[in-house]
């Protein structure tokens, strides 16, 4: 069988690499030119995208900044999976933040810029530390601005007038207090059966993802309840098939606000590799194929580092018990996910001494970010 995923980053690659036990192929989309390529060694296979489509058993994506006329092509071939409501709920913060409304799912109170004068008495409405962020195109932390007073406002305006801000609005957020971030990862198959990893902890640096620890440490049930349900509403909402990840901020009153959702496999779900009966590339690909969902049984605790922007650390991490790396093979970029390192320990205070070990392995910025960690932990 063949499943077709448009990208062919790290999120394909690692598809292709869980598809394999079950007999499944994975090709994948290069955006770019809609060539067809292997998501692991990126040789390009000697079909046209139109073969690729009809001769695909289903069709998946693996990021939502999808080319529209793609996208419409894939959606005609009745094969392509989660939908393509979801993939433009997850590309559009504007039909996102509608979405989430419609639902009545808390989030953040936000207000849409589509020109300067929306930003007339913003701070009344939504205080004076404000996050901007463009309605597409971002990831990792782009496309963001963030206000710390009404005073950088001005500065804010000049940068916002060379904006199309017509064409591409802003949703400016109030900033939320919240005590940490954590996701929901959960699939949908095609008879609304769901079934959700554990809650996941998530560390973020500068709009990006770091470190995650899976299952949250001192997690309520009620907040598991809570989390639960909402990713249920919208995955039942968008009739999703797949992976879906509901990024969530925990608020000191034990109160969850969705961040924003990612409609495919994700980041924060990569110790599900290591950490869970079925990971999610696996899970991922059962589902838009109609397989029954697997066991999200979780295995011991995990940490899950990523590796950013960087090249220079030693290999031998792996001789750590309970080690793993996953390498993506791309070149080097400043801020670009190079590959992550997923630990797994028996408790969490196993955890903490293998992150410890661990950040002997891996360049001095990551002391801070593993030892903070670890000392959570402990
Ligand atoms: P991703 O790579 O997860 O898709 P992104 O570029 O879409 O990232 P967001 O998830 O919207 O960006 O924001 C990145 C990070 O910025 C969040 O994980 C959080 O740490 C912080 N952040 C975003 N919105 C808010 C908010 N309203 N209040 C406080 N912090 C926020
Ligand atoms: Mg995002
Ligand atoms: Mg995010």
């Amino acid at each position: 069988m063949k499943v077709l995923v448009l990208g062919a980053g790290q999120l394909a690659q690692m598809m292709y690499l869980a598809s394999a036990p079950l007999g499944v192929e994975v090709m994948a989309v290069d955006v770019k030119d809609n060539k067809i390529v292997n998501p692991l060694s990126k040789s390009p296979y000697a079909i046209d995208l139109e073969f690729a489509i009809s001769d695909a058993n289903a069709i998946t994506a693996e990021f939502e900044h999808i080319p529209e006329k793609l996208l419409a092509l894939v959606n005609d071939s009745g094969k392509f999976f989660p939908n393509v409501n979801s993939i433009l709920a997850g590309a559009d913060r504007v039909r996102e933040k509608q979405l989430l409304d419609a639902c009545k799912v808390a989030n953040c109170q936000y207000r849409i810029i589509s020109k300067l004068d929306d930003l007339q008495n913003i701070t009344a409405d939504l205080g004076e530390r404000i996050i901007f962020k463009a309605s597409r195109d971002g990831y990792d932390g782009y496309g963001q601005w963030r206000m710390k007073s009404e005073q950088d406002l001005e500065s804010l305006s000049q940068i916002f007038e060379q904006l199309d801000l017509q064409g591409v609005p802003l949703v400016a957020e109030r900033m939320a207090d919240f005590t940490r971030e954590i996701s929901v990862i959960g699939a949908r198959d095609n008879n609304g059966n769901i079934a959700c990893f554990d809650i996941a902890e998530n560390l973020h640096h500068e709009g990006q993802l770091h470190l995650s620890i899976a299952p949250a440490t001192k997690l309520l049930s009620d907040t598991i309840e809570q989390a639960q349900s909402i990713f249920t509403t919208i995955a039942e909402a968008l009739d999703y098939t797949g992976i879906l990840a509901v990024e969530l901020f925990e608020m000191p009153n034990g109160s969850l606000l969705v961040n924003e959702i990612a409609p495919r496999v994700h980041n924060s779900g990569h110790w599900t590799q290591q950490g869970s009966d079925t990971c999610q590339f696996e899970q991922h690909i059962r589902a838009v194929l109609g397989f029954p969902l697997g066991s999200v049984q979780r295995q011991k605790v995990t940490a899950m580092v990523n590796i950013i922007g960087c090249t220079s650390f030693s290999r031998d991490l792996i001789s750590i018990p309970g080690c793993h790396l996953h390498w993506y093979g791309k070149s080097l970029r400043e801020k670009r996910k190079m590959g992550h390192i997923n630990v797994v320990a028996d408790s969490y205070q196993d955890l903490a001494s293998k992150l410890a070990q661990l950040s002997q392995y891996l360049p001095s910025e990551y002391f801070p970010l593993l030892a903070t960690q670890a000392e959570k932990l402990e």
